[in-house]
């Protein structure tokens, strides 16, 4: 485990993911750089430099074979596991290719929660050894060991069985004995390869009293560097040479050996054998560590859920999910306490969830939201302390934020107090939700059901009454989540179905009356606003006191009747693309074209619009407005539109037609030096920090006096509206958050804004 200075200079790093890769340690290190500055021969050469360097290979080959108990078998270096991984699957499906039988229908099996590195190889080389073997993942139960049934139905025709011996997002180890014994009783003639990169240094193992052929090895996973591995292979089992060339590895593969990558992993070996004055920590110590971690998560996140069985894990991985908390959010949060860890599962373009996790048929919940920490044998007791320590600060900063509930009532009262416009988020929909912390009353639009929990949290920590929760209309692509919300708090409302209070007075709004409620001073009207749906809604907030003028409107939530990029979809059997004519032309007249609208759904991370900003890019909307085409013509163009919706793969329901004129803006990306340049001038720039609360809180820079999160970007925006010219640069930690609310602030015509590219983990 390393720790390092963090880039504020205030918290060490506390390294927990050791099964992504390790530090190389100090010894491993400085015998690697003996081994390039004095040991530096080919082991090839017949002279003195390169005999000693040989004798660095036979060394660590030796102790690589004591290790792991090959017996007569042989030990190959490679430059990691997934060159292992190739070595094993050519030579046993070069050898199975010459006893094809053409009546017999094969199979390739493998784990269903091994390293992709397997499953891709074995499509790979199939293809290009053209054998006609079907592949099949073996599935796992719930504890995510191997279906022996189904390993015992399809042993008798593979050519392959490819197994792990420990996972590395779970760290659940299989039964090899039971497997062997399955395999074996129904193939005594199949290859058989287990993937033992997360097994070394913490399982002991004897393969030659095994009948596994191929065995490969990563250093890079036990404290030795990037480059180096190596790979079992069984006495007589079939090898072919990945790598040709040169003849070096008694010409099994070749290419000048990686001596200092050997030099270090001979340390680590020595420590294994308890041959080097430093010794590894023991099982049984490493068990204490996972307790001490596993009691300090448990008090500091109550919600928190392990996703495997801690009876066939190794102790040195833990894999958790919090209920409430993305993988994603816990992530940023570990990290702003200079925790590393990583999220247990996989990103696509849209879902992020653990395959592993999947195939366990743990609940989608928990797959979504994996964190992953492991550490490795060289984990010390001052390192747990501190690691501790840090998640019990980690959730007061939850706490802090009204994102979690404090048990004890001190807590409650040291909180960051919300007040105005809060965006949530999932996927590509918004609830909104507005707070007057002076009267300690909040309003709640569009509710969706994913955080209803955590806006009753929010609610409850900040001491507010939910005035209403309303719907912009009945929603497609998801149920309000209105009565979860109001069961959660305990409260019982008299409305209409979208939530609009049964008895309200009425405003006058440029001549015409509308219904309104209060919240705090403020007024929110509602405006009936057919088109999209029949029962759409527009709700719209005025400062105190307003009466008549549009430009003086706070917000419009529009539902989805106006989006970002496009109009709101009218080709529901709901739907009423003449009314939207007419609703497009009055909401124009009420709001004007610079109130900033908060609709139902943000697909492109734009977070919100003006009329004026969307008349711009979407010529249908720009046609209503200035009258150019009557409600005939609109309804034409409007169902052309229509039709360029493509609902996602996910079958989500998309509300409008993208019409893909999401332009980049021109903003000016600082990195560290360039941005130091300009702060080091006399300027008027002010420095943003965008990340969440709770994540300031862990890291807060004194030169960073404002923190704006993406949740409060357009409550800021608002507030900003008249200092457009002002000079802006949004920092994150990544550089990617900081990026979108930069985009959208230059969208929205405030023309100096700039980010830290690369954000707060680049910047020195
Ligand atoms: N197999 C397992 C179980 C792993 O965890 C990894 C690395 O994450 C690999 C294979 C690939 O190892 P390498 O990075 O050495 O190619």
């Amino acid at each position: 485990m390393s720790k390092q200075s963090s880039n504020t200079g205030a918290l060490s790093q506390i390294y927990l993911d050791s099964n992504a890769t390790t530090p190389v340690l100090p010894q491993a290190a400085e015998a690697a750089l003996a081994c390039m500055e004095t040991l530096f021969g080919n082991p090839s050469s017949s002279h003195i430099t390169g005999l000693r360097a040989k004798q660095v290979m036979d060394n660590t080959r030796r102790n690589a074979k004591e290790v792991i108990g090959a017996g007569q078998g042989e030990v190959i270096f490679t430059s990691g596991a997934t060159e292992g991984i190739q070595t094993a699957i050519i030579s046993a499906l070069h050898q199975a290719k010459q006893s094809l039988n053409p009546e017999t229908d094969y199979c390739v099996l493998y784990g269903a929660t091994e390293h992709k590195a397997v499953p891709e190889s074995l499509k790979h080389w199939l293809k290009v050894l053209e054998i006609d073997a079907t592949l099949m993942a073996i599935p796992v139960d719930k504890q995510g060991l191997l279906d022996t049934e189904f390993l015992a139905q399809h042993a008798p025709n593979a050519l392959l069985i490819c197994t792990m011996a420990v996972n590395n997002e779970t760290g659940v180890f299989q039964d090899l004995e039971l497997i062997e014994q399955v395999i074996r009783a129904n193939n005594p003639d199949a290859f058989w390869m287990v993937d033992c990169v997360q097994a070394l240094g913490k399982l002991n193992l004897t393969l030659a009293d095994t009948t596994i052929d191929y065995a490969p090895f990563s250093g890079h996973k036990l404290y030795a560097p990037k480059g180096i591995g190596f790979v079992y292979i069984r006495e007589n089992a079939p090898f072919t040479p990945f790598i040709a060339g040169g003849g070096q590895e008694g010409g099994l593969r070749s290419g000048t050996e990686n001596l200092p990558g050997m030099a270090a992993l001979n340390v680590v070996f020595e420590m294994l054998l308890g041959k080097h004055e430093q010794q590894f920590a023991c099982h049984e110590v490493l068990a204490g560590f996972r307790q001490q971690l596993t009691q300090a998560l448990r008090t500091a996140f109550p919600a928190i859920v392990f996703n495997h069985n801690f009876d066939v894990s190794v102790a040195t991985t833990l894999n958790f999910s919090i209920a409430g908390f993305s993988s994603k959010e816990m992530m940023d949060l570990f990290d702003a306490a200079n925790i590393r860890v990583s999220s247990g599962s996989a990103c696509s373009s849209k879902v992020t969830r653990s395959f592993v996790l999947d195939a366990m048929g743990l609940p989608a919940w928990q797959s979504e939201s994996a964190i992953r920490l492991s550490f490795g044998p060289a984990m010390t007791q001052q390192d747990v302390d501190a690691a501790c320590q840090r998640i019990e600060q980690s959730a007061a900063a939850l706490t802090h934020s009204c994102l979690a509930l404090a048990d004890d009532a001190q807590n409650m009262t040291d909180k960051a107090e919300l007040n105005g416009l809060m965006q949530f988020k999932v996927g590509g929909s918004c609830t909104w939700l507005y707070v007057d912390q002076q009267h300690k009353q909040a309003v709640i639009i569009d509710p969706l059901p994913q955080i209803s929990e955590r806006l009753a949290t929010l609610l409850q920590c900040q001491g507010l009454s939910l005035v209403a929760a309303i719907d912009t209309h009945g929603h497609a692509d998801h149920q309000s989540s209105r009565g979860e919300l109001l069961n959660l708090l305990g409260l019982e409302q008299y409305t209409d179905h979208l939530g609009w209070p049964e008895q309200t007075k009425t405003t006058c709004l440029n001549g015409q009356r509308y219904p309104y409620i209060t919240v705090g001073e403020q007024q929110l009207i509602a405006v009936p606003s057919k088109g999209h749906t029949s029962d759409s809604i527009s709700l719209l907030l005025t400062a105190p006191n307003h009466k008549e003028t549009a430009t003086k409107l706070r917000y419009a939530f529009c539902g989805d009747t106006i989006l970002m990029g496009t109009l709101g979809r009218s080709n529901f059997e709901c739907s009423d693309s003449a009314a939207m004519y007419q609703t497009l032309i009055q909401l124009e007249h009420l709001i004007g074209q610079n109130t900033l609208i908060c609709p139902s759904h943000d697909y492109n991370n734009e977070f919100t619009t003006t009329i004026g900003a969307e008349m711009e890019r979407i010529p249908l909307l720009k046609q209503v407005i200035e009258l150019k085409i009557n409600q005939a013509q609109f309804v034409l163009q409007k169902s052309q539109l229509d039709q360029h919706i493509v609902d996602s793969a996910h079958s989500e329901i998309i509300c409008g037609a993208l019409t893909g004129q999401c332009q980049q803006q021109h903003i000016t990306e600082y990195n560290a030096e360039t941005l130091a340049a300009v702060m080091d001038k006399p300027n008027n720039l002010m420095l943003i920090d965008i990340r969440e609360p709770h994540e300031f809180a862990l890291q807060h820079n004194a030169s960073f006096d404002h923190n704006v999160p993406l949740t409060r970007l357009v409550d800021f925006i608002e507030r900003q509206q008249l200092n457009k010219t002002q000079p802006f640069v949004l920092v994150c930690r990544s550089g990617s958050r900081s990026h979108v609310a930069a985009q959208a602030l230059s969208r929205l015509g405030f023309s100096q804004v700039g980010h830290l590219k690369g954000g707060y983990a680049l910047s020195a």
